[in-house]
């Protein structure tokens, strides 16, 4: 057990590498990164500090023997999602990591995705730990969003626009494919394993929308029920025509069902869904020039008075959803969702 326990620490030599790799990154907030028993920030009166945590097990939120560069992408990727949704930018990130063994190639490529996708954003790693255990990896990720700027799940106010970032489903979509639930052309099945595997979060998205956006959250669960958590939060009704939600390509041509459900109710995406005045609506729509297509999906309708919100799904024609399709969608969210 000692050879072992020594092993790791090697691992996190390892990592205090890669990070140091990143040293010019490391900005007058991150004082002091790895290599002491604490790292040191300073914090900025004008700021708040975002933090968040998302923990990754093998089994539940990926696929055992799965590609280890898109797990270290990926496992940062959706805690920077997160900042987004809240209008922060990134600081930097402690890794808690927990593996069978010490395999250098796995730790090579992990490792490999991770710092490249934290270059991108210039969010150094500044502490962790690794110990041995089943294949789980943990981050907390810090941002800074100036003082009273964050943008809350529950700032959402009647007759404001729901928009939503990129295109829904196609996480879900490939993860059934996989799972053998429905078949997809190989070329279909290729243009959507990138949107499972290496998720893209909304940061610029998320820094704009500061000041223009009610509320706001990233979509990990399914667009549905991650709405709700705005309605719940804002104390609030809405309604959402289902048929408007952007799909890619390779989703588009599938059956409504499918391409409802996965777009409704998969998980995983990781684009934003938020809420805006409609006196925004020409501020969105820039947005929506300049950085990526965002699509205005529905609208907050009434105030709930404190009882459980909630969400009228009309379809293309505006008209409400037949009874059975909607309870299906709603039904089917539990089990339907990802993970
Ligand atoms: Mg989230």
């Amino acid at each position: 057990m000692e050879a072992k326990l020594g092993e790791f620490d090697l691992i996190w030599r390892f990592f205090k590498a890669g990070s140091e790799s990143m040293a010019q990154t490391q900005t007058d907030q991150v004082l002091l990164g790895i290599g002491d028993d604490c790292a040191l920030l300073q914090p900025d009166a004008a700021q708040n500090l975002a933090v968040t945590s998302d923990m990754l097990v093998e089994g539940r939120h990926f696929f055992a023997g799965a590609n280890p560069e898109w797990l270290g992408h990926k496992a940062l990727a959706v805690n920077l999602s997160d900042l987004a949704a809240m209008g922060a930018k990134p600081v930097g990130f402690t890794l808690a990591l927990a593996l069978p063994d010490a395999n250098a190639d796995w730790l090579a490529q992990f490792s490999q995705g991770l710092f490249r996708f934290a270059q991108q954003w210039q969010c150094p790693l500044i502490g962790g730990d690794t110990t041995q255990g089943p294949l789980t990896i943990c981050i907390t990720a810090l941002g800074h969003v100036p003082a009273g700027a964050a943008i809350k799940r529950s700032g959402a106010k009647v007759g404001d626009d729901i928009w939503v970032s990129g295109t829904l489903g196609d996480a879900r979509l490939a993860l059934g494919a996989l799972r053998n639930e429905w078949s997809l052309s190989p070329s279909g099945l290729e243009a959507v394993l990138p949107r499972m595997h290496q998720p893209e979060p909304r940061i610029a998205l998320g820094l704009q929308l500061r000041g223009v956006a009610s509320s706001a959250l990233d979509v990990s669960d399914g667009l549905l029920g991650d709405l709700r958590h705005i309605l719940k939060a804002s104390q609030v009704n809405a309604e959402v025509l289902i048929d408007q939600l952007p799909t890619s390509p390779t989703l588009a041509e599938q059956t409504e069902s499918l391409r409802r459900q996965c777009a409704a109710n998969g998980g995983d995406d990781y684009e934003l869904c938020f809420t805006a005045p409609a006196g925004k609506r020409m501020e969105v729509e820039s947005l929506s020039t300049t950085l990526l297509p965002l699509t205005r999906i529905g609208s907050i309708t009434f105030t709930s008075n404190g009882t459980e919100p909630t969400l009228m799904l009309r379809d293309a024609n505006g008209n409400p959803l037949a009874a059975a399709d909607s309870m299906q969608l709603r039904q089917s969210f539990d089990h339907f969702k990802s993970s």
